[in-house]
């Protein structure tokens, strides 16, 4: 069997790979008192009235869940609820909702727009995650668009995703009985992106009791040194790795094999070899990995960092793919000495023509009608720019194919 070996540069600190040292977050600031917990918009006390486009130049209104969610960008155009145009894509498959309070997330994760450090500038139906703008919208409207004829819709999955609030539990579950009486969640399946801090495994099973199809634990970090730089102490966050995984066993238990997973970024400071090997022990338990490249968003305590640079997102792309959905073994593949893949443990033929597939340089996720390995949630630039796409909410073409050869580092033509 021969395998395509990377032809490798030098070994520079911060070339080809984000560095565990170079990816310090920030420190959060203080909040000042009067920002604190959404005083500032639970003060005004406005309304909310319909729709809720974020950057109105307005104090948001004070909107909840479970009446309000937020929704993705993606999912509001394909719902027909907002204007605008995605590039390469007509619509998104997966409807991402988000829970929403005035108080906002109260943790502090330092990769991510929604971070409670933020109160100190932005309310928090204002704030941007993962690249985009999230409109809030009655939960009611959404329901009876969606509802008036699920069989046909545009989307593939719906997915709640849980913030850390008192409430997200209760909420989640009422978000969830009102999407079931109301659409049939085998003509539109629904996924739970959860937050395991405050949950209980009986929170874990009343999801599944309720009607959802596939739990997933958004880890986020991939190692637990990571986990609690990014996401626990070292950011005043509360957090911990082992609950998350204590979640993660759970959802495995009740919701059973391929209807679990977790979310990982890509670029965080981990190398690749760790990341794969968490991607390995997923797959050994019966579940899936959704990945995400690390975007410096812009306000979160690591806006100042680089984005993932593109050939260590195509390597870890590429071979969590193959560990996902080829049978690859991560003990396979080979590594070089600063843990990047060096080669992927298949023949070069059957690497060619899983590239030129394309798929494993799509968005991954949850699974919709089209086939297994891909993911209805194509979180449209939720990652990197269209200019520089790193998952592709579309099947990559000619053009798309030979720039990712040319980031991964193997020059063969595509026909
Ligand atoms: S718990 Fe989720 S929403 Fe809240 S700050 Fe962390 S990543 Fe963001």
């Amino acid at each position: 069997m021969g395998c395509i070996d990377h032809k490798r540069t030098p070994l520079n600190e911060g070339d080809g790979f984000n560095a565990f040292d170079a990816m310090e977050p920030r420190l959060p600031e203080k909040t000042p008192v009067d920002r604190r917990n959404g005083k500032h918009v639970k003060a005004n006390d406005i309304p909310p009235e319909g729709v809720y486009l974020p950057n109105n130049n307005i104090l948001a209104p004070h909107m909840k869940s479970p009446e309000y969610v937020q929704l993705s960008n993606a999912a509001a155009i394909t719902l027909g609820i907002m204007g605008g145009r995605m590039y390469g894509c007509e619509c998104t498959r997966c409807l991402n909702l988000l829970l929403t309070y005035p108080e906002g997330c109260r943790a502090n994760c330092a990769y991510c727009g929604l971070a409670r450090h933020r109160e100190a500038e932005r309310d928090y139906a204002d704030r941007n995650f993962i690249r985009v703008d999230w409109p809030a919208v009655p939960m009611t409207d959404i329901v009876d668009i969606v509802g008036k004829d699920p069989d046909n819709s545009p989307f593939h999955r719906m997915c709640i995703s849980m913030i850390t609030h008192p409430r997200s539990e209760e909420d989640t579950f009422a978000v969830l009985r009102q999407w079931t009486d109301r659409i049939d969640p085998q003509a539109i399946p629904v996924s739970i992106l959860s937050n395991p801090t405050t949950m209980t495994r009986d929170d874990v099973q009343k999801c599944k009791d309720l009607g959802a199809d596939i739990f997933t634990v958004a880890l986020d970090a991939a190692t637990p040194e990571l986990f609690d730089r990014t996401r626990g102490k070292g950011v005043q966050s509360p957090h911990k790795w082992k609950k998350y995984w204590d979640t993660l066993l759970e959802a495995k238990d009740i919701f059973g094999p391929e209807k679990f997973g977790a979310h990982i970024i890509v670029g965080m400071g981990e190398t690749e070899y760790e990341v794969l090997q968490l991607v390995q022990e997923l797959v050994d338990l019966g579940g899936h990995s959704h990945m995400f490249c690390f975007f410096p968003e812009e306000g979160s305590l690591m806006d100042h960092l680089p984005a993932t640079p593109r050939d260590q997102w195509r390597r870890v792309q590429l071979a969590r793919y193959l560990i996902d959905y080829r049978g690859v073994r991560v003990d396979q593949m080979r590594f070089d000495e600063a843990g990047r893949v060096a080669s992927y443990g298949i023949s070069d033929a059957e690497l060619n023509d899983v590239i030129d597939a394309g798929i494993a340089f799509r968005t991954s996720g949850c699974p919709g009608k089209f086939q297994d390995d891909i993911s209805a949630c194509d979180r449209p630039y939720g990652d990197s720019p269209p200019s520089d796409i790193a998952s592709y909410p579309f099947p990559p073409k000619k053009k798309d194919l030979k720039k990712i050869r040319r980031q991964l580092d193997i020059p063969v033509s595509v026909e």
